[in-house]
């Protein structure tokens, strides 16, 4: 945190809007009109459809500032908004960025929170084009919308996998689960003794997979080079369980995954041992990996084999055979969904 605080109050609404203006430049040649006027002003490509998503994210629901860093927190609502773009199959062009704001923070805070969201624009080629900005009594709330586009034959649903499918999961699952799970220990003992340092050495993976999560756009350019469309998408961030039985009800299918298939990198497996949890639980339910859980066409497994950021946990059957886990040792569970509960 800089060590000057400049109060919102002295900057007002508009130079703060003018301060945002210039952290995040327009990059994208199809944004016509960004920050300034009434409505920004955006072409959609030739034949292309618009994909439209947004996501709200409430202090002390979805984050706590006691370890998540404006910056990150920035950069993670602009990632997990892209992440739904992904999950769609298309790209992402343009989003807007509101927030709710009291007077406990300074206008070098909120550059900061801006500068992670620049940092994910350049990232994902993205233009900020807009937002609203408006006080509230405590705490702060960002939500964010984003515009994305593809063509009509390459966006992939929820409702659309078929018997015989093999279900695919990218990158690996749990890390951002654990994450916060050793934020969380460390800001305890914090509290408890503030000259404690917090031991985070050998915690970077997991801890970045929290702080900073990727959406996996070079999944959704390396599906349309090797010319895969999957047959059904999600983005997994409730966790593997609960995005797999969304795209099982929805399609009216069954499943049957492998835990000895799923992915799991050796440093969450560390921080799992640790903390003493079970690695299941943790691959299964642990929330905000932002990878995409998708289903494939058999005929299109040799396209995707060799790919090492995908991995094949299962297929698809039909409704009536359930939703299972089939365990290390060969028992057959019924998959629970445990998602993230809000309320
Ligand atoms: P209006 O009164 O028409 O809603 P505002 O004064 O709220 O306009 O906003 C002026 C311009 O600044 C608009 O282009 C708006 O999209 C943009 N803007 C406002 N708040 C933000 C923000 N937090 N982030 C990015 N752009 C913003
Ligand atoms: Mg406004």
């Amino acid at each position: 945190m800089p060590n000057t605080r400049t109060e919102l109050s002295q900057l007002g609404e508009f130079g703060l809007i003018d301060k945002i203006k210039n952290i995040v430049k327009v990059q994208n040649k199809d944004t016509v009109l960004g920050i300034g006027d009434d409505a920004a002003v955006v072409q959609i490509p030739d034949n292309h459809l618009l994909l439209l998503s947004t996501d709200m994210m409430v202090e002390g629901i979805h984050f706590d500032l006691a370890y998540m860093p404006l910056k990150h927190l920035g950069f993670k609502a602009v990632a997990t908004n892209v992440s739904d773009i992904a999950a769609m199959n298309g790209v992402p062009t343009q989003i807007t960025v509101s927030l709710a704001l009291s007077n406990r923070f300074s206008v070098e805070a909120i550059e900061e929170l801006y500068q992670g969201i620049a940092t994910a624009c350049e990232m994902y080629k993205l233009d900020l084009v807009g937002g609203d900005t408006t006080a509230s009594p405590k705490g702060l709330v960002i939500s964010v919308s984003i515009l994305g586009s593809a063509l009509p034959q390459h966006i992939v649903k929820r409702n659309t996998a078929q018997k015989g499918d093999i279900v695919c999961v990218t990158g690996d699952l749990g890390a951002a689960y654990l994450g916060l799970q050793i934020l969380r220990r460390e800001n305890e003992v914090f509290k408890a003794n503030p000259q404690m340092q917090p031991q985070l050495e050998d915690k970077d993976y997991v801890v970045g997979r929290q702080l900073k999560p990727i959406a996996r756009m070079d999944i959704v350019h390396e599906l349309a080079e090797i010319g895969v469309v999957p047959t059904s998408m999600i983005d997994i961030s409730d966790g593997l369980a609960s995005e797999l039985m969304h795209i099982c009800t929805q399609s009216g299918v069954g499943v049957q995954i492998y835990e000895n298939k799923l992915p799991l990198d050796n440093r969450t497996l560390d921080a799992i041992v640790e903390l003493n949890l079970s690695s299941a639980t943790c691959m299964l339910h642990g929330g905000e990996d932002y990878e995409l859980l998708f289903t494939i066409k058999q005929s299109d497994y040799e396209k995707i084999k060799n790919n090492a950021e995908i991995t094949t946990i299962g297929f698809i059957t039909e409704k009536e055979k359930g939703m299972l886990f089939i365990t290390q040792s060969e028992q057959i569970v019924p998959l629970k969904a445990q998602g993230w509960v809000h309320f």
